[in-house]
Protein backbone atom coordinates (compact mmCIF):
# COMPACT_ATOMS: atom_id res chain seq x y z
CA UNK A 1 0.00 0.00 0.00
CA UNK A 2 1.66 3.36 -1.14
CA UNK A 3 0.95 6.45 1.66
CA UNK A 4 1.50 9.48 -0.79
CA UNK A 5 1.79 12.37 1.81
CA UNK A 6 4.12 14.49 -0.89
CA UNK A 7 0.57 16.92 -1.24
CA UNK A 8 -2.72 16.76 -0.54
CA UNK A 9 -3.16 17.15 -4.27
CA UNK A 10 -2.92 13.78 -4.76
CA UNK A 11 -6.43 12.62 -4.09
CA UNK A 12 -8.75 10.50 -6.46
CA UNK A 13 -12.37 11.36 -6.76
CA UNK A 14 -14.29 8.54 -4.68
CA UNK A 15 -16.78 6.25 -5.92
CA UNK A 16 -19.36 8.48 -5.37
CA UNK A 17 -17.88 11.83 -6.57
CA UNK A 18 -17.50 9.88 -9.57
CA UNK A 19 -21.49 9.26 -9.42
CA UNK A 20 -22.16 12.88 -8.92
CA UNK A 21 -19.57 13.45 -12.14
CA UNK A 22 -21.50 11.05 -14.29
CA UNK A 23 -24.60 12.49 -13.21
CA UNK A 24 -24.35 16.43 -13.95
CA UNK A 25 -25.80 18.20 -16.85
CA UNK A 26 -23.68 20.05 -19.16
CA UNK A 27 -23.77 22.97 -20.80
CA UNK A 28 -21.21 25.76 -23.03
CA UNK A 29 -19.88 27.38 -20.05
CA UNK A 30 -18.02 30.12 -22.17
CA UNK A 31 -22.43 31.06 -22.76
CA UNK A 32 -22.95 30.39 -19.20
CA UNK A 33 -25.13 27.36 -20.25
CA UNK A 34 -23.49 25.14 -18.35
CA UNK A 35 -26.19 24.50 -14.94
CA UNK A 36 -23.76 22.27 -13.14
CA UNK A 37 -21.26 25.60 -13.11
CA UNK A 38 -24.10 27.47 -12.39
CA UNK A 39 -25.24 25.57 -9.44
CA UNK A 40 -21.56 25.49 -8.31
CA UNK A 41 -20.84 28.90 -8.33
CA UNK A 42 -23.66 30.30 -7.05
CA UNK A 43 -23.79 27.38 -4.27
CA UNK A 44 -20.13 29.00 -3.09
CA UNK A 45 -21.16 32.70 -3.32
CA UNK A 46 -23.69 32.22 -1.04
CA UNK A 47 -20.92 30.08 1.35
CA UNK A 48 -19.43 33.03 1.70
CA UNK A 49 -21.72 36.08 1.12
CA UNK A 50 -20.43 37.05 -1.98
CA UNK A 51 -22.42 38.11 -5.20
CA UNK A 52 -20.72 36.15 -7.83
CA UNK A 53 -18.05 33.05 -7.94
CA UNK A 54 -16.17 32.01 -11.07
CA UNK A 55 -15.18 28.42 -12.01
CA UNK A 56 -11.40 28.24 -13.11
CA UNK A 57 -8.73 25.13 -13.64
CA UNK A 58 -6.60 26.08 -11.13
CA UNK A 59 -5.92 27.92 -8.17
CA UNK A 60 -2.77 29.53 -9.86
CA UNK A 61 -5.31 30.94 -12.24
CA UNK A 62 -7.77 32.45 -9.84
CA UNK A 63 -5.11 34.14 -8.08
CA UNK A 64 -3.02 35.47 -11.32
CA UNK A 65 -6.92 36.74 -12.38
CA UNK A 66 -8.01 38.48 -8.84
CA UNK A 67 -4.38 40.18 -8.83
CA UNK A 68 -4.44 41.50 -12.41
CA UNK A 69 -7.84 42.80 -11.85
CA UNK A 70 -7.26 44.43 -8.60
CA UNK A 71 -4.18 45.96 -10.51
CA UNK A 72 -2.81 48.16 -13.30
CA UNK A 73 0.98 47.99 -14.47
CA UNK A 74 3.52 49.52 -12.10
CA UNK A 75 1.35 49.47 -8.98
CA UNK A 76 2.45 46.98 -6.26
CA UNK A 77 1.33 43.88 -4.48
CA UNK A 78 2.15 43.61 -0.71
CA UNK A 79 2.32 39.92 0.24
CA UNK A 80 4.62 37.67 2.56
CA UNK A 81 7.62 36.63 1.27
CA UNK A 82 7.10 32.61 1.47
CA UNK A 83 3.43 33.29 -0.18
CA UNK A 84 2.26 30.99 -3.33
CA UNK A 85 1.45 33.86 -5.18
CA UNK A 86 4.75 35.05 -5.29
CA UNK A 87 7.04 31.70 -4.64
CA UNK A 88 5.01 29.48 -6.97
CA UNK A 89 2.65 31.13 -9.68
CA UNK A 90 6.17 31.28 -11.96
CA UNK A 91 6.58 35.08 -11.63
CA UNK A 92 2.94 35.74 -12.57
CA UNK A 93 2.52 38.63 -10.89
CA UNK A 94 5.14 40.64 -12.97
CA UNK A 95 4.75 38.77 -16.30
CA UNK A 96 0.76 38.61 -16.52
CA UNK A 97 -0.07 41.83 -14.25
CA UNK A 98 3.09 43.99 -14.71
CA UNK A 99 2.93 44.30 -11.27
CA UNK A 100 5.84 45.00 -9.03
CA UNK A 101 5.74 43.00 -5.06
CA UNK A 102 6.53 44.22 -1.36
CA UNK A 103 7.88 41.39 0.40
CA UNK A 104 7.15 41.10 4.01
CA UNK A 105 8.89 38.95 6.36
CA UNK A 106 5.92 37.31 8.64
CA UNK A 107 5.77 34.58 10.85
CA UNK A 108 5.13 31.12 9.42
CA UNK A 109 3.88 32.65 6.09
CA UNK A 110 1.37 35.59 8.54
CA UNK A 111 2.11 38.68 8.02
CA UNK A 112 0.74 41.89 10.39
CA UNK A 113 -1.13 45.24 10.57
CA UNK A 114 1.35 47.24 11.31
CA UNK A 115 4.13 45.66 9.00
CA UNK A 116 1.44 46.41 6.33
CA UNK A 117 0.72 49.56 7.66
CA UNK A 118 4.62 50.43 7.45
CA UNK A 119 4.79 49.14 3.87
CA UNK A 120 2.19 51.12 1.83
CA UNK A 121 3.58 54.09 0.01
CA UNK A 122 2.63 57.52 0.08
CA UNK A 123 0.49 57.95 -2.89
CA UNK A 124 1.95 61.53 -3.41
CA UNK A 125 5.36 60.35 -3.95
CA UNK A 126 6.04 59.78 -7.48
CA UNK A 127 9.06 57.80 -6.91
CA UNK A 128 7.53 55.10 -5.25
CA UNK A 129 5.15 52.20 -7.01
CA UNK A 130 1.49 52.43 -5.67
CA UNK A 131 0.51 50.57 -3.21
CA UNK A 132 -2.37 48.47 -4.73
CA UNK A 133 -3.17 45.09 -2.95
CA UNK A 134 -2.92 42.99 0.18
CA UNK A 135 -2.53 39.48 -0.69
CA UNK A 136 -2.84 37.15 2.54
CA UNK A 137 -2.59 33.53 2.34
CA UNK A 138 -4.37 30.70 5.08
CA UNK A 139 -3.51 28.38 5.39
CA UNK A 140 -0.15 29.79 4.48
CA UNK A 141 1.32 26.22 2.66
CA UNK A 142 5.06 27.08 3.37
CA UNK A 143 4.41 27.93 6.32
CA UNK A 144 3.09 24.46 7.45
CA UNK A 145 -0.24 24.81 7.10
CA UNK A 146 -0.73 27.98 10.06
CA UNK A 147 -3.50 29.61 10.49
CA UNK A 148 -4.12 33.29 11.14
CA UNK A 149 -5.69 34.71 14.12
CA UNK A 150 -9.31 35.89 12.47
CA UNK A 151 -8.31 39.52 14.64
CA UNK A 152 -5.27 39.60 12.89
CA UNK A 153 -7.06 39.60 9.65
CA UNK A 154 -9.53 42.23 10.54
CA UNK A 155 -6.95 44.59 11.78
CA UNK A 156 -4.79 43.96 8.29
CA UNK A 157 -8.49 44.99 6.01
CA UNK A 158 -8.96 47.70 7.98
CA UNK A 159 -5.19 49.42 7.33
CA UNK A 160 -6.06 47.85 3.49
CA UNK A 161 -9.31 49.95 3.79
CA UNK A 162 -7.78 53.00 5.10
CA UNK A 163 -5.32 53.22 2.46
CA UNK A 164 -7.61 52.49 -0.46
CA UNK A 165 -6.13 49.11 -0.93
CA UNK A 166 -7.90 45.98 -2.09
CA UNK A 167 -8.15 42.86 -0.06
CA UNK A 168 -7.44 39.35 -1.50
CA UNK A 169 -6.93 35.93 0.17
CA UNK A 170 -5.39 32.93 -1.60
CA UNK A 171 -7.98 30.45 0.08
CA UNK A 172 -6.44 27.31 -1.29
CA UNK A 173 -6.92 25.59 2.03
CA UNK A 174 -9.03 28.21 3.94
CA UNK A 175 -11.47 25.48 4.84
CA UNK A 176 -8.69 23.67 6.76
CA UNK A 177 -8.21 27.29 8.54
CA UNK A 178 -12.11 27.47 9.24
CA UNK A 179 -12.11 23.89 10.74
CA UNK A 180 -8.92 24.02 12.69
CA UNK A 181 -10.13 27.51 13.99
CA UNK A 182 -13.72 26.90 14.00
CA UNK A 183 -14.62 30.30 11.87
CA UNK A 184 -16.95 30.49 9.19
CA UNK A 185 -17.21 31.20 5.42
CA UNK A 186 -19.11 34.61 5.89
CA UNK A 187 -16.91 35.70 7.94
CA UNK A 188 -14.38 35.59 5.11
CA UNK A 189 -16.74 36.83 2.83
CA UNK A 190 -17.46 40.00 4.90
CA UNK A 191 -13.64 40.80 5.83
CA UNK A 192 -11.90 39.94 2.02
CA UNK A 193 -13.23 41.94 -1.18
CA UNK A 194 -11.69 39.16 -3.32
CA UNK A 195 -11.63 35.05 -2.24
CA UNK A 196 -9.81 32.21 -3.86
CA UNK A 197 -10.79 28.58 -3.26
CA UNK A 198 -9.27 25.12 -4.45
CA UNK A 199 -11.72 22.14 -4.81
CA UNK A 200 -8.56 19.91 -5.96
CA UNK A 201 -6.29 20.35 -2.30
CA UNK A 202 -7.81 18.63 0.59
CA UNK A 203 -11.52 18.77 -0.22
CA UNK A 204 -10.78 15.98 -2.93
CA UNK A 205 -11.92 17.20 -6.54
CA UNK A 206 -9.83 16.02 -9.53
CA UNK A 207 -9.61 19.70 -10.32
CA UNK A 208 -10.92 23.36 -10.34
CA UNK A 209 -10.68 26.56 -8.34
CA UNK A 210 -13.27 29.51 -7.46
CA UNK A 211 -12.78 32.52 -7.42
CA UNK A 212 -15.66 35.07 -5.18
CA UNK A 213 -16.22 38.53 -5.42
CA UNK A 214 -18.91 40.81 -6.19
CA UNK A 215 -20.52 40.99 -9.33
CA UNK A 216 -18.44 43.98 -11.45
CA UNK A 217 -15.21 42.32 -10.18
CA UNK A 218 -16.50 38.89 -11.48
CA UNK A 219 -17.29 40.45 -14.55
CA UNK A 220 -14.13 41.89 -15.47
CA UNK A 221 -12.66 38.42 -13.93
CA UNK A 222 -14.58 36.39 -16.38
CA UNK A 223 -12.90 38.69 -19.48
CA UNK A 224 -9.40 37.88 -17.76
CA UNK A 225 -10.05 34.37 -17.62
CA UNK A 226 -10.77 34.24 -21.18
CA UNK A 227 -7.78 36.06 -22.01
CA UNK A 228 -5.79 33.30 -19.81
CA UNK A 229 -7.00 30.72 -21.40
CA UNK A 230 -9.78 29.54 -19.25
CA UNK A 231 -12.67 29.71 -20.85
CA UNK A 232 -13.45 26.40 -20.49
CA UNK A 233 -17.08 24.50 -22.20
CA UNK A 234 -19.18 21.21 -21.13
CA UNK A 235 -17.23 21.03 -17.74
CA UNK A 236 -20.04 20.47 -15.89
CA UNK A 237 -18.81 17.62 -14.69
CA UNK A 238 -15.78 18.73 -12.92
CA UNK A 239 -18.16 21.19 -11.18
CA UNK A 240 -20.38 18.32 -9.82
CA UNK A 241 -17.29 17.17 -8.44
CA UNK A 242 -16.47 20.41 -6.74
CA UNK A 243 -20.07 20.55 -5.73
CA UNK A 244 -19.83 16.84 -4.35
CA UNK A 245 -16.62 18.06 -1.81
CA UNK A 246 -18.36 21.26 -0.82
CA UNK A 247 -21.28 19.48 0.33
CA UNK A 248 -19.43 16.36 1.95
CA UNK A 249 -15.74 17.09 2.25
CA UNK A 250 -15.32 19.84 4.51
CA UNK A 251 -16.07 18.60 8.02
CA UNK A 252 -14.09 15.62 7.40
CA UNK A 253 -10.63 17.58 7.63
CA UNK A 254 -10.69 17.88 11.16
CA UNK A 255 -9.57 13.70 10.39
CA UNK A 256 -6.48 15.34 8.61
CA UNK A 257 -5.23 17.06 11.29
CA UNK A 258 -5.67 14.35 13.31
CA UNK A 259 -3.78 12.57 11.35
CA UNK A 260 -0.77 15.05 10.77
CA UNK A 261 -0.64 15.80 14.80
CA UNK A 262 -0.16 11.71 15.16
CA UNK A 263 2.57 11.85 12.23
CA UNK A 264 4.12 15.17 14.26
CA UNK A 265 4.22 12.86 18.06
CA UNK A 266 6.06 10.20 15.36
CA UNK A 267 8.65 12.28 14.43
CA UNK A 268 9.35 14.13 17.89
CA UNK A 269 10.20 10.69 18.71
CA UNK A 270 13.31 10.32 16.43
CA UNK A 271 16.49 11.06 17.29
CA UNK A 272 17.58 12.30 13.55
CA UNK A 273 14.54 14.79 13.82
CA UNK A 274 15.50 17.87 15.05
CA UNK A 275 12.16 20.16 15.75
CA UNK A 276 8.81 19.49 14.19
CA UNK A 277 7.43 22.82 13.39
CA UNK A 278 4.04 22.74 15.49
CA UNK A 279 1.30 20.86 13.28
CA UNK A 280 -1.84 23.47 12.88
CA UNK A 281 -3.49 21.69 10.17
CA UNK A 282 -2.83 19.09 7.84
CA UNK A 283 0.81 19.58 6.91
CA UNK A 284 3.79 18.71 8.92
CA UNK A 285 7.64 20.11 8.57
CA UNK A 286 10.70 18.47 10.12
CA UNK A 287 13.48 19.63 10.45
CA UNK A 288 16.25 16.99 10.78
CA UNK A 289 19.58 17.00 13.12
CA UNK A 290 22.66 18.38 11.08
CA UNK A 291 24.54 15.42 9.41
CA UNK A 292 21.32 13.79 8.46
CA UNK A 293 21.23 12.21 5.05
CA UNK A 294 18.11 13.34 4.02
CA UNK A 295 17.84 12.38 0.37
CA UNK A 296 19.02 8.96 1.89
CA UNK A 297 16.24 8.41 4.37
CA UNK A 298 13.13 9.93 1.35
CA UNK A 299 14.58 7.21 -1.31
CA UNK A 300 14.86 4.50 1.73
CA UNK A 301 11.24 5.46 2.99
CA UNK A 302 9.86 5.63 -0.76
CA UNK A 303 10.99 2.13 -1.22
CA UNK A 304 8.49 0.80 1.53
CA UNK A 305 5.93 3.06 -0.30
CA UNK A 306 5.78 6.15 1.91
CA UNK A 307 6.18 9.45 -0.33
CA UNK A 308 7.24 12.74 0.70
CA UNK A 309 9.09 15.42 -0.42
CA UNK A 310 11.96 17.48 1.10
CA UNK A 311 11.43 21.26 0.86
CA UNK A 312 15.54 22.25 1.76
CA UNK A 313 18.58 20.17 2.45
CA UNK A 314 17.15 19.72 5.84
CA UNK A 315 13.45 19.66 6.41
CA UNK A 316 10.84 17.78 4.96
CA UNK A 317 7.49 18.08 4.81
CA UNK A 318 4.39 15.52 4.87
CA UNK A 319 0.40 16.67 4.19
CA UNK A 320 -2.84 14.29 4.97
CA UNK A 321 -5.50 14.55 3.01
CA UNK A 322 -8.26 12.30 2.49
CA UNK A 323 -6.52 9.35 0.83
CA UNK A 324 -4.94 8.93 4.18
CA UNK A 325 -6.65 6.55 6.29
CA UNK A 326 -5.43 5.70 9.96
CA UNK A 327 -3.95 2.10 9.30
CA UNK A 328 -1.79 4.26 6.96
CA UNK A 329 -0.55 5.91 10.01
CA UNK A 330 0.47 2.88 11.91
CA UNK A 331 1.99 1.51 8.93
CA UNK A 332 4.33 4.99 8.83
CA UNK A 333 4.82 4.05 12.30
CA UNK A 334 6.39 0.70 11.10
CA UNK A 335 8.23 2.04 8.35
CA UNK A 336 10.18 4.53 10.37
CA UNK A 337 10.68 1.52 13.30
CA UNK A 338 14.36 1.37 11.93
CA UNK A 339 15.19 4.98 13.01
CA UNK A 340 15.51 5.76 16.25
C1 LIG B 1 -1.98 24.75 -4.37
C2 LIG B 1 -2.01 26.17 -4.03
C3 LIG B 1 -2.51 27.12 -4.93
C4 LIG B 1 -3.03 26.78 -6.31
O1 LIG B 1 -2.33 25.82 -6.96
P1 LIG B 1 -2.84 25.17 -8.34
O2 LIG B 1 -2.00 23.95 -8.40
O3 LIG B 1 -2.56 26.16 -9.39
O4 LIG B 1 -4.31 24.89 -8.22
C5 LIG B 1 -2.58 28.43 -4.53
N1 LIG B 1 -2.16 28.79 -3.30
C6 LIG B 1 -1.68 27.92 -2.41
C7 LIG B 1 -1.29 28.38 -1.06
C8 LIG B 1 -1.59 26.57 -2.74
O5 LIG B 1 -1.11 25.71 -1.84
Amino acid sequence: MTIDLRSDTVTKPSKDMLDAMHQAPVGDDVFQEDPSINALESFAAGMFGKEKALFCPSGTMTNQIAIRCHTQPGDEVICDELSHVYQYEGGGIASNSGASVKLLQGDRGRITASMVESSIHNPDDIHKPVSRLVVLENTANRGGGSCYAFNDILEIGNVARQHGLSFHIDGARLFNALVAKGETALQYGEAFDTISICLSKGLGAPVGSLLLGDDGFIKKARRIRKVFGGGMRQVGSLAAAGFYALQHNIDRLSTDHAHAKAIEAILKEKSFVKEVVPVETNIVIAECMPGFNLSAFISSMSNKGVLFFAISPTRFRMVTHLDIHADMINQLDDSLKQYN
